[in-house]
């Protein structure tokens, strides 16, 4: 994935980040702008300290989101962004749109919901 996709990923990731931080305050949401824009090394916060004391402020749900989001971002950090975490196949880039903390391919995302399908499917 070239440097413009990573950044337009990067973005929603953290309007997304900020929608769940306008939960908890305007101040958490002001925060996550803070940390998340210009040089991370120069930020007073980093990132990683503001997801995590957001995570602590909601409840089990949201907190799991915002988990994922975090992983997302980390995996954008170390280049591995957009690959299946199962197989190592990039992931189509419209289901990354439509699910930007997307781990796994369609392919795997399919075999882990048959191994699982005993289990009831979570609604959303
Ligand atoms: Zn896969």
């Amino acid at each position: 994935m070239d440097k413009a996709r990573t950044e337009h990923f990067r973005r929603i990731l953290l309007a997304e980040l900020r929608r769940h931080a306008r939960l908890v305050g305007d101040d958490q949401a002001a925060a996550i702008d803070a940390a998340g824009d210009g040089a991370k090394e120069s930020a007073d916060l980093s990132l990683r300290d503001v997801i995590e004391e957001l995570a602590l402020k909601l409840g089990e749900r949201e907190s799991q989101m915002v988990a994922d989001i975090d992983q997302a971002l980390m995996r954008l950090d170390e280049g591995s962004y957009g690959l299946c975490v199962r197989c190592g196949k990039p992931i189509n880039e419209r289901r990354l749109e439509a699910v930007p903390t997307a781990r796994y391919d369609a392919a795997c995302q399919a075999a882990i919901e048959q191994t699982n399908s005993h289990s009831p499917r979570p609604t959303i």
